[in-house]
């Protein structure tokens, strides 16, 4: 298969320009000078140069941010003003949505149609969500019972207070999401932060700062710096003056970030890999469940942690919903995302690219046969074909490991009890898939399955009011909803003797 990528697109994006770090308000070159190219993934030319911050830039924004956690305007505002700001931001994204999803697209590689309809609105949505959560922390008044004290008498409460300065590290499969979903809980408990992109999608985390700014986030409260997982990231993890650190990534990082946290015992929250089983029974809607399971991997380029890659099928239609979704990812078009035709982009870099063709090459060695797609497509650009695996096994390394692309891999079922077990077979719990008629049933595998997300005759729901995150291996912690706060909150016990 070779596709098309039609020439330079006409967009607002002036190619070649350069982007500085956000630290304490202020736009600012790195103290090391140096600086690194962002790609566009669908043709490999360099979209802007980008000041790469390292461990002297994640310093001073370190104390930037301890700064205005202690003395700044922001530790003063009250809830409901705090509150307004984040709103604010919400409306601002939402202001900007063409110019950020387009950004999100060159940046990324996804289609920009998508990033309108889905991580523009998200990313607004959340910060609407979080700013309604700035007025309504409390804690709590108890009554102690304290046996050795006979007849004292108290009065106690609870304060919630931030935790202080966080490093929020981000991957780059929605880089404008993954922004909000951090920055949303960290602004409405009245934290400060040190940001840092991935570095392969810096853009749209800079324009955030901007907006941020003209929301009125005072300087210093949010730092935005871009730089190398090994260098920026590792310091931000590793220092001593960050009293939390959030992570979405690799497992494989967020080991070395819980490594790097236990200098300082710094607070950790991971939301990290995924292998999720999209599970379709005999008695399910057999044309909504191909649509969904065909949804479940090829939404983003595969690029999801939750994306359902084992798909399970009762052997009564394995046949059907194989041909199904083969059909499905043969229609898909493939482009660059700012062509409005287009339904699926590159990956998002030559590292990606090699990591899913290798799986690709490694799922053919270990006997697995593709029957849609299953190749690389032709540069430039790291375009793959949508592809369906049949025949691997359990064991085989397509099954077990996180492929990050747009594969997925059919084995059938028939028994339930064995299905719920092979489901579990698995280091990764962050989501699943259930496709049935029988609610009975829906429900009780809802409870079998170990997984932070369960979705009953849909998949890929994602919402401000819904707590995401893993099981096992798949992370520590929620993202969202009411959950994600606790992540961002120390809770004081203040004891009065009467
Ligand atoms: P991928 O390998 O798919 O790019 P990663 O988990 O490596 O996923 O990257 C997610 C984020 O983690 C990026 O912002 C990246 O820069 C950062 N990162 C990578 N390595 C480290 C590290 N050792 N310490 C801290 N952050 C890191
Ligand atoms: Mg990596």
């Amino acid at each position: 298969m070779a596709i098309a990528v039609p020439g330079p697109h006409q967009t607002s994006f002036e190619r070649g320009s350069s982007r500085q770090l956000l630290i304490d308000g202020q736009w600012r070159d790195a103290a090391s000078g140096k600086s690194f190219e962002t790609l566009d993934p669908a043709t490999g030319e360099v979209l802007a140069r980008v000041a790469e911050g390292a461990a002297q830039d994640i310093d001073l924004a370190v104390q930037a941010a301890r700064r205005a956690l202690e003395d700044g305007p922001w530790s003063r505002m009250t809830p409901s003003e705090r509150g307004r700001v984040i709103h604010r931001v919400g409306d601002l994204v939402m202001e900007h949505a063409d110019e950020l999803a387009e950004l999100e697209s060159l940046d990324n590689g996804k289609p920009k149609a998508v990033a309108l309809a889905a991580d523009v609105p998200l990313a607004a949505d959340l910060f609407w969500y979080m700013a309604g959560w700035a007025t309504k922390l409390k804690g709590g008044t108890v009554t102690p019972s304290v046996p050795y004290l006979p007849g004292a008498e108290f009065h106690a409460y609870t304060l919630k207070e931030p935790v202080g300065v966080v490093g929020q590290v981000i991957p780059w499969n929605f880089p404008l999401l993954m922004a909000a979903w951090k920055l949303g809980p960290a602004l409405a408990t009245g934290c400060t932060v040190v940001l840092k992109p991935a570095e392969q999608t810096p853009l749209s985390a800079l324009r955030l700062g901007e907006l941020l700014l003209e929301a009125g986030v005072p300087g210093g409260v949010v730092n935005v710096v871009p730089g190398f997982g090994e260098t920026a990231g590792a310091a931000l993890a590793a220092h001593p003056d960050v009293d939390k650190i959030a992570f979405t990534g690799s497992t494989e990082v967020g080991k070395l970030i819980v490594n790097a946290a236990s200098g300082n015992l710094k607070r950790v929250s991971l939301e990290l890999g995924g292998k999720s089983p999209n599970i379709i029974f005999e008695d399910a809607d057999v044309e909504a469940a191909i649509a969904g399971a065909a949804q479940g991997i090829f939404f983003n380029q595969g690029e999801v942690c939750s994306a359902g890659s084992r798909l399970y099928v009762h052997q009564e239609h394995f046949d059907q919903v194989v041909e199904g979704v083969s059909a499905a990812a043969k229609a898909i078009k493939v482009g660059h995302g700012l062509d409005p035709e287009t339904e699926m982009g590159p990956l998002v870099s030559q590292e990606q690219f090699d990591r899913v063709t290798g799986y690709l090459g490694i799922g053919e060695s270990e006997g697995s046969r593709a029957v849609a797609g299953g190749r690389a497509i032709d540069g430039p650009g790291y375009f793959v074909e949508p592809t369906v695996i049949v025949d691997a096994q359990p064991d085989h390394r397509i099954i077990r490991e996180e492929v990050f692309g747009p594969v997925i891999a059919a084995m059938p079922f028939s028994d339930v009890d064995d299905l719920a077990r092979q489901a579990n077979d698995s280091h990764y719990g962050l989501a699943a898939g259930v496709w049935t008629s029988d609610v009975s049933k829906a429900h009780k595998l809802a409870k079998r399955i170990k997984a932070g997300t369960v979705h009953v005759n849909t998949y890929h729901v994602f919402s401000a009011e819904l707590p995401f995150g893993g099981y096992k291996q798949s992370g520590w912690g929620r993202e969202m909803g009411e959950e994600v706060l606790s992540n961002y909150l120390e809770t004081k016990s203040v004891i009065v003797g009467l």
